[in-house]
């Protein structure tokens, strides 16, 4: 930190005062946790600074030797971890390994026939005729991904992001009842809607997935089966979920980024089946630029260690502290979408404690708790303020928290919520962002949360 603060000092700073908050918070985002020391070194090293365009072996750019070896480990420890025939560790993001992903079932099922059909081995080849009839043929895909507020991804469809313009897109929502997955319904919309690709996966659902059931609909209607297992892929890692649960068997395409329960560098990757393969490698310079040499080390030293038993045990202890911290606070009161969780997060309906999810966010970041709010299904209040908070235990699992520990932050989650007013905006009307706690439970909050 010295060297950084000699050029940089506020850089420096930034970092210090990062480590003081996530030390003295309860860092409770499920998408977020404790990469190893050895993770963190490996990405600030030499690796950085080499260009590696092209794939293992095949490469732009000469001397590539050293990224070859990172690149390869990373790919065979993500094919052993996962029981996968083919990996692809360069996407720098799971964003990225999504565009990777529907790249390649497009080359795959539209591009590769449309060639053949035009008797052209490479699309330079084509006439313009046929190149603006496969152009036509590329845009005119349909995906069917879960909605937005039952937990879906924004990358599985949705109009703000470049999946959304690439295919027309349909949802699958949750049953208003339990508000679970419904696959009759799936299979019901996968009929009508006949998607190119149908996307599994989420980020906000408190539930798992039965996987052997999305492929048997994917199968019926001739869909790819795209999951992307992102937020959970540290549960797969450690056997948590299996058979029906584990999606690397069942799916055609699986993606995931590297950092969120699996505990690695921030990044992505891509898992297939072999007739997927020499599309998704195609991955640079289709959608990606130069691989960065010092994440994909880190990946390859993050899935060295989820292959150690150790990480089966941090695996299991997520989801069980999982049902710990549900069942803590649904004993004290408080609602969440499901009815409880059986992965690796809960989604609190605020609402009943009056408050919208950002205000809830807002309470709980003041009194050392940092979660973030989110929609939950038929949300009232949309997707900026919402009526959610979602919650996650993989972080504090890598501190090394227990059930005993996480019954103690959902008293902590209670006690603030509990304390906490919605107060009226400036104009005198109901605000949806204003609050205030009652006196002194923010800081008797952080203080518990700093001891913890
Ligand atoms: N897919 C899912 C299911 C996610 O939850 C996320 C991130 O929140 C992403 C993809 C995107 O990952 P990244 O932020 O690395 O681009």
């Amino acid at each position: 930190l010295d060297l950084i603060a000699a050029v940089e000092p506020d850089v420096a700073g930034a970092i210090r005062a990062e480590l003081a908050d996530q030390r003295s918070s309860l860092k409770l985002i499920a998408s977020e946790n404790y990469a190893s020391p050895a993770v963190l070194l490996t990405m600030g090293n030499w690796l950085s600074d080499k260009y590696a365009e092209g794939t293992i072996g095949h490469r732009f750019y000469a001397g590539c030797q050293n990224i070859d070896t990172v690149e390869q480990l990373a790919a065979d420890h993500a094919k052993a971890l996962f029981g996968a025939p083919h990996a692809y560790v360069q996407p720098h993001s799971g964003i990225d390994a999504n565009l990777v992903a529907f790249w390649a079932i497009l080359a795959q099922r539209v591009e590769s026939p449309a060639l053949a059909q035009a008797g052209a081995k490479h699309v330079n080849d084509l006439s313009d005729d046929d190149w603006q009839s496969l152009r036509k043929a590329l845009g005119d895909q349909r995906a069917l991904g879960m909605s937005l507020d039952a937990g879906g991804h924004l990358t599985h469809g949705f109009r703000p992001n470049i999946s959304g313009k690439m295919f027309h897109q349909s949802s699958y929502g949750t049953d208003p009842e339990t508000g679970l997955l419904d696959y009759d319904d799936v299979a019901a919309k996968a009929r009508e809607f006949k998607p190119l690709v149908l996307i599994a996966g989420y980020s906000a659902y408190p539930r798992r997935i039965n996987f052997a059931r999305m492929r048997e609909i994917a199968d019926e209607v001739g869909a790819t089966l795209m999951v992307d297992m992102a937020h959970f892929a540290g549960l797969v890692a450690g056997k948590v979920f299996a058979g029906d649960f584990d999606p690397v068997p069942h799916a055609h395409v699986t993606t995931t980024t590297t950092h969120k329960s699996l505990r690695g560098p921030r990044g992505g990757l891509v898992l297939c089946q072999p007739e997927y393969a020499d599309s998704v490698d195609r991955g640079c310079p289709m959608v990606l630029g130069g691989p960065l040499g010092n994440v994909m080390a880190a990946k390859a030293v993050a899935l060295a260690e989820a292959r150690q038993p150790m990480f089966q045990q941090y695996a299991q202890n997520v989801a069980s502290n999982a049902v710990a911290l549900a069942d803590g606070l649904m004993r004290r009161g408080a609602r969440l979408v499901t009815g409880g969780t059986d992965n690796h997060l809960a989604l609190i309906d605020v609402s009943t404690f009056g408050l919208t999810g950002r205000q809830a966010e807002s309470a709980l970041l003041d009194s050392g708790i940092v979660t973030n709010r989110n929609a939950i299904p038929r949300d009232p209040n949309g997707a900026w303020y919402t009526s959610g908070v979602r919650i996650g235990t993989p972080a504090l699992t890598s501190r090394g928290f227990g059930p005993t520990e996480f019954d103690r932050v959902a008293e902590l989650i209670v006690d603030v919520l509990s304390a906490t007013t919605p107060t009226a905006a400036a104009s005198g009307g109901a605000s949806k962002a204003k609050y205030t706690i009652g006196d002194g439970v923010a800081d008797k909050t952080h203080a518990a949360a700093a001891e913890l």
